[in-house]
């Protein structure tokens, strides 16, 4: 019995740590809420868990930087093409799956019907009354000319050198100012005008964040560059490893903190979050629909499309991923997971490591089924609750703008309500209903990076076995391991 109770503890002791620091974590921050802890107290309890999301920050671009840049080096370009194009079409699908789910949930469920209209109102948002509601028959186009410019303006972060920021630099000069008491008019006086004001504009919902997709887009082309080039090449893979095998090991020496962390980025989150006394029915509703769509599409149908396309159980392929979804609740960023998930994928699911440093990375980016089925509810519940109804082409349109939405949200915590005003805007609905739904958006944050990062996971191992033929495991690992250091 022992010896079966330390196999299980050095298998499984840090996911079992990871969920008791979740748990805990939730019991301190409810505990400490009645405390009415000071602003600077919050900053110093917060400071661990904070340390937490730094360290998984910290790691994210050198990760994806090495993986890729050695990983697509060492592929022929033909098998390259044909896992690229798998990975965006299965991606692009099960997003567009997702959010089908979503809607008809919440078409289902109707979370925002009723009258219960005033307790609904969270965060000081307008009360939008049935005579303000948007008159029926009110039709927008399927994009309007601000929705693109959104979409577009997320997407030049494909190529990092566009996003170079705009500067309003306000012109400086100088003025003589003649002295009048001196009648001869030899005094003048300087005069400057303040200093030059610099002004920088980003995208919606980018600023203060890594352009993940654009360091994606760099390093593949960079690793397919680097296969070209042979022997040329060779000493940048060789250092490409190097700093891919270092960053792993950083990585397995880092989880045994997060436990830690995970204690008060929970308690910290807890104590920051609104009263949860103002929620309503309807806002009760709302999240039941999207946790239960999360749950319909991450433990249902996900797992169906792994068992068809592999032939594997899927739910044993789950189980080694259930420290990444662990993180995910903990830190709401899918980019931040992102190390631990390909730790999981590499060590407990057995995939190809060149399938994983290409999948993941690209997943953490531009897959988020979680983010995509949310959009599409919330979009809806909005327009329940403003009692506006959907004909069919603007739910067409909801759910093409909540998969391009999806894709163009990063995977940072509720990156996803950001880039809901597209969705929002797009049928005609008031962005700033988003407040509707702010106060719990924190907690379904949690939950929906979970099914991202589950969904890029599942596709990693979905990807590894259709491509099977091109990247035969052992090959794969004996050519990694010849060329580590
Ligand atoms: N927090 C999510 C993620 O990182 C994005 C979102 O839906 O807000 O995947």
């Amino acid at each position: 019995l022992r010896q079966t109770l330390r196999n299980f503890c050095k298998r499984n002791g840090l996911l079992v740590l990871s969920v008791i620091a979740v748990l805990t974590g939730c019991v301190l921050g409810f505990m400490l809420r009645g405390s009415q802890l000071s602003s600077q107290a919050k900053i110093y309890f917060s400071f661990p868990g904070e340390l937490l999301m730094r360290m998984l920050k910290m790691l994210i671009l050198p990760l994806i930087t090495s993986s890729l840049m050695s990983g697509l080096s060492s592929m022929e370009s033909k098998a390259c093409c044909r896992m690229g194009v798998l990975t965006v079409t299965y991606y692009l699908w099960t997003t567009f799956i997702a959010v089908v789910v979503g809607i008809v949930l919440v078409i289902i469920v109707k979370p925002g019907v009723g009258t219960e209209m005033e307790s609904n109102r969270l965060g000081g948002g307008p009360v939008m009354t049935s005579a303000d509601a948007l008159p029926s028959g009110h039709r927008t186009p399927l994009f309007s000319q601000s929705d693109l410019l959104s979409v577009f303006q997320y997407k030049t972060d494909l190529v990092p050198i566009l996003k170079v920021p705009t500067r309003t630099i306000q012109p400086s000069f100088v003025y003589v100012v003649p002295d009048d008491s001196d009648p001869k008019g030899q005094t003048v006086y300087l005069e400057l005008t303040p200093a030059p004001e610099v002004t920088y504009k980003t995208s919606p919902g980018t600023s203060q964040q890594m352009n993940v997709l654009g360091i994606v887009i760099f390093s593949a082309t960079m690793g397919l560059l680097l296969g070209r080039m042979g022997e040329r090449g060779a000493p940048l893979v060789n250092v490409c490893q190097c700093i891919n095998e270092c960053v792993m090991k950083i990585i397995n020496a880092a989880v045994w903190y997060f436990p830690f962390g995970i204690i008060f980025l929970v308690a910290g989150k807890i104590l920051d979050m609104q009263d949860p006394s103002t929620l309503g029915r309807k806002l009760g509703w709302y999240t039941v629909t999207v946790l239960a769509g999360l749950f319909v599409h991450g433990f249902i149908l996900l797992p169906l499309f792994y068992f068809l396309l592999t032939h594997k159980n899927p739910f044993g392929y789950i189980r080694g991923l259930l420290q990444a979804m662990v993180i995910a609740l903990a830190t709401s960023s899918s980019s931040a997971t992102l190390p631990i998930t390909m730790k999981c994928l590499l060590e407990n699911c057995q995939v190809d490591r060149q399938i994983a440093r290409f999948v993941l990375p690209v997943g953490a980016t531009i897959n988020m089924d979680g983010t995509a089925l949310y959009e599409a509810v919330a979009a809806i519940f909005i327009a329940q609750v403003n009692d506006y109804e959907l004909d069919f082409g603007q739910l067409v349109t909801i759910s093409i703008t909540a998969t391009a939405a999806s894709i163009g949200a990063a995977g940072i915590p509720q990156a996803g309500l950001v880039t809901m005003v597209i969705v929002l805007t797009s049928v005609g609905l008031p962005p700033d209903d988003i407040t509707l739904i702010v106060a719990i958006d924190w907690v379904l944050d949690r939950f929906r990076t979970m099914i991202n990062v589950l969904g890029d996971a599942l596709a990693a191992g979905i990807i590894a076995h259709l491509c099977r033929k091109d990247f035969p495991l052992g090959a794969s690992r004996a050519s990694i391991e010849n060329h580590d250091c």
